[in-house]
This record gives C-alpha cells, structure tokens and sequence, in this order.
C-alpha cells in the first residue's frame, strides 16, 4: 500500500479513485474523516488523517471497509496503515460565502411567493398616483425651512395622520404652515385657533391637546428639536410605534422599522406575510421585520399605503383587478366565491 497522494487522491491499488468519498467508505474512521474531508473543503484548512484499512489482495477485510458484506474472510492481522493527506485550498469567494449563508438562512420561514407578491404590487404601484405618493407624510414639511423645524413639520403631519385619510391631513398641513408651523408660534396658538386649523382630521380635539404638550415637551426637553430615536418618541403624547418608525426615516434619514398602519397591517395579513394572523398593527410590524429582508423595509409603507388605497381596499377589495389575485390566499377564496357552478342538464 502507498501513501495517499494530492487532495482527495489516494494512490493504492485499492483506492484507484480521486474522490473523498471512496476514501470515507474504506476508512474505519470514516465519520471523522468524512467531516474533516468537508471541513477541509470549505475552510481550506490543512487537514491530515490516518486510518487502517484492509488488503483485499491478501484476504483481508475491514469492519466496514471495502469488500464487508461479500463473504470474504473476516481477518484483521494484517491491517495496513495509510496516511492521507488533502492540500490547502483556496479559502471561500464571497459568492461561496453567500450561497453558505443562503443555504443556512433556508430554513427560516417566509411566506409563500412572497417575491411574487412585492413585484406584482410595484407594478401595479409603478404610476405612484396613490393620494400618499402626492400628500404622504414626507411631502408635507417645508424643506426649506430650518432642520428643526423641518423636523417638528414630519411630526405634526404623521400626529395628524393617524385615522385620516391623506387629503383631510395635508389639507390641514397647509393651513398650520400658512399659519405658521414651529414651536415657538404653536405654543402661542390658542387650543381653539389650532381646532380651527386641523379640523376635520380624525380625533383633532385629542389631537389638539396631544400637539401642544408634545410641543411644550420638545421646547423644553429637546432643544425644540424632535428626539432622535424611537424609544423617545413613543413617549411623546400621541405617538405611536408606527409614527415613530416613520418619522426616524423622513426626519433623521434613519430606517429603524417598518412603518406599520392599518393598510399594511390588513394587507400582510391577507397575503399571509405573517406566520399567525394579527390583530395589532404592532405585531404585524414585528412579524414581517422577522423574515422580510431589511433592503426591502423602507419601500413597503408607501408600497402598500397605496396599494391599500387604490386596489386591495378596506372593505371590497379589487380581486379581479389585482395581479396578484392566484397567488394571494385572499385573493383565491375571493375567486372560488365568485366562480359560477357548472350547471349539470338533468333530462
Ligand atoms: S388578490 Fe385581493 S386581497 Fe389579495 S392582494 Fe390582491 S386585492 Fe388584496
């Protein structure tokens, strides 16, 4: 018996193939060996094993080894040693890194044809004549005004946003700007004046209170600027973890969640991009931050705000007009509903 040669070749009469498993099969330490083997490939680490093996020619057979189970004489006397050794190779390519780190990701859930899902809805988006793409949130501030007051406009627009339909918010926005939308002026403004402003946008009269004590709160906590991450934010009356999550992007520039409202929340909910049904928009945003690729998040909110407001509505959603109408759970029971039955002729 001769030494084994280069990577994965073993020169014997008795190992005439270049292959790691054959090696694997006649080795008594071949679970080892098999690891060391893979390791070895992936890592390109050095890897040297010995083992015994048989010599068939000789009448010898191994437990396990070559020949064990045709009949041949068990005989362990003469076991030979065979040193194997695998050279260095290249350490992994980004490419191999990647699809390892696929491979390892493959078996977290996501939902089914959720690819499918997204790229059906930015079709159906591609026009971006939605009311939230012309007075969403992040269309409503001065952007020419100072950075703090710029900042504090995105936060009264998303405080006045909630429960209101886009044209009542913006409608709002702009007669608290011509009013004059800063802290200082807004601390000024009687409760009545600002009821005047904003109505009708659901709640104002909460809504009325919940501005002027955020306002006084950033005066006199924050420099009369907004406070820079979500865990402040959500202390200031009258915002919300959506809110929050949404402000921290158009405001700060910083992605730190999905922006989750009652359109997203209904929306995953239909298409199954959650494991278990929600009831909380809160928990749906959590949900989907489990699997969805962070690359993806900042696009969903407008997204599906939109989708949410022209085709997969409230109440009645257009099914028949959605792309996605055979790959949504939703969509399909909708279908089988709508379905006329074959009538059978009865003679
Ligand atoms: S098929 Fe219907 S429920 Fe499903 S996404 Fe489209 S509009 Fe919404």
């Amino acid at each position: 018996m001769k030494k084994a040669g280069k990577l994965g070749k073993v020169v014997s009469p008795y190992f005439s193939q270049s292959n790691s498993k054959r090696v694997t099969r006649s080795c008594r330490k071949s679970a080892t060996l098999s690891a060391k083997v893979c390791g070895q490939a992936m890592t390109g680490n050095v890897v040297e094993a010995e083992c015994t093996i048989s010599d068939p020619a000789n009448g010898i057979n191994t437990e396990g080894g070559i020949g064990a189970g045709t009949g041949a004489a068990k005989n362990t006397s003469k076991r030979k040693h065979v040193s194997i050794k695998y050279e260095k190779t290249e350490t992994l390519n980004q490419g191999q890194k990647t699809q390892l780190k696929e491979e390892s990701n493959s078996t977290k859930w996501e939902p089914e044809n959720w690819r499918g899902h997204l790229n059906n809805i930015r079709e159906m988006r591609k026009k971006k004549d939605a009311p939230v793409d012309v007075m969403g949130c992040d269309k409503l501030q001065d952007d020419d005004a100072d950075p703090k007051v710029r900042r504090y406009q995105v936060l009264i627009s998303l405080m006045l946003s909630s429960q209101t339909k886009d044209q009542v918010t913006s409608a709002a926005m702009m007669k608290l700007r011509t009013h004059g939308l800063n802290i200082p002026n807004i601390l000024q403004t009687s409760d009545s004046k600002i009821g005047d402003l904003i109505y009708p946008v659901g709640f104002w009269k909460k809504k009325i209170t919940f501005i002027k004590n955020a306002t006084r709160i950033l005066k006199e906590q924050y420099d009369s600027d907004i406070p820079p991450t979500v865990e402040e934010l959500v202390k200031l009356p009258g915002v919300g973890p959506k809110m929050a999550h949404i402000v921290m992007d158009v405001a700060w520039g910083q992605l730190t969640g999905i922006g989750v409202d009652t359109h997203v929340h209904r929306i995953c909910n239909r298409l199954k991009w959650v494991k278990k049904p929600t009831t909380q928009p809160e928990d749906t945003r959590k949900a989907v931050e489990d699997w969805l690729p962070r690359d993806k998040w900042r696009e969903i909110n407008v997204l599906m705000v939109g989708f949410g407001q022209q085709i997969c509505l409230p109440v009645g959603p257009k099914c028949h007009d959605c792309l996605n109408q055979n790959i949504c759970p939703h969509g399909r029971t909708v279908k089988l509903k709508k379905s006329p039955k074959k009538k059978t002729k009865t003679s």
